[in-house]
């Protein structure tokens, strides 16, 4: 096998997107997969399916005795308190997708993101923005799934979120769909040929040669 074959089909990785409610971050998520051999990893919530969501595509909806037994079972990656419903990361998909070399993209909010750093280093961080906060108050309110106190829950949020930049690698800004989405696939590109995790492995191929 030549090196660069080697290169592509190491393990995959685990890539961790976030931003506020109503940045378009999962429209970005889904255009990403479709261009690019990448998995969306389906979360577990307790809150109640929007119009037209299905359970098991969107997310798999529980309820909280459900949820609760998957943290016993230490089912999750990662799970958090989110407009105060429950929302987690079931582990095993994402390890076996992970094993078969796949990449996997998680969406999910900053605590989540940030558990799962702690927990598998790896992970790549990106953080998503919208062009401006009128721009994210005026998505959310086309949504047209949220009341007004929500909407607000949500700005405030926003900006707690905007906050803690920093601990991401990379941002995102979506302003225009198709722009964000090649942004986002560059990044995942580039993270495939960071020598930092291939070094070992490049050394022993190119030594057995
Ligand atoms: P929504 O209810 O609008 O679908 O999602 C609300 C927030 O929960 C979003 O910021 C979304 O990224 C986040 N979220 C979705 N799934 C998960 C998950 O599995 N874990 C965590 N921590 N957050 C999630």
């Amino acid at each position: 096998m030549r090196l660069s074959e080697f290169l592509e089909c190491n393990r995959g990785k685990l890539f961790v997107i976030s931003g506020p409610s109503g940045t378009g971050k999962g429209t970005v998520c889904r255009r990403v997969v479709e261009k690019i051999n990448a998995e969306i990893s389906i979360s577990m919530t307790t809150r109640e399916p929007r119009v037209g969501e299905i359970n098991g595509k969107e997310y798999y909806f529980v309820s909280n005795d459900e949820f609760l037994e998957t943290i016993d079972d230490d089912g999750f990656l990662e799970h958090a308190e989110v407009f105060g419903k429950r929302y987690g990361t079931p582990k095993k998909m994402v390890m076996e997708k992970l094993e078969e070399g796949k990449d996997v993209i998680l969406e999910i909010d900053v605590q989540g993101a940030l558990q799962v750093k702690k927990s598998y280093e790896e992970a790549v961080l990106v953080f998503i923005l919208p062009p401006s906060m009128k721009e994210l108050k005026r998505r959310i309110i086309c949504r047209g799934t949220e009341t007004e106190e929500d909407i607000e829950k949500r700005l405030s949020k926003a900006l707690d979120e905007i906050s803690i930049i920093d601990k991401y690698e990379y941002t995102v800004i979506n302003d225009q769909l198709e722009v964000a989405v090649e942004n986002i696939i560059s990044i995942i590109k580039a993270e495939h040929f960071k020598v930092k995790n291939y070094k070992e492995q490049i050394i022993k191929k190119l030594g057995e040669e």
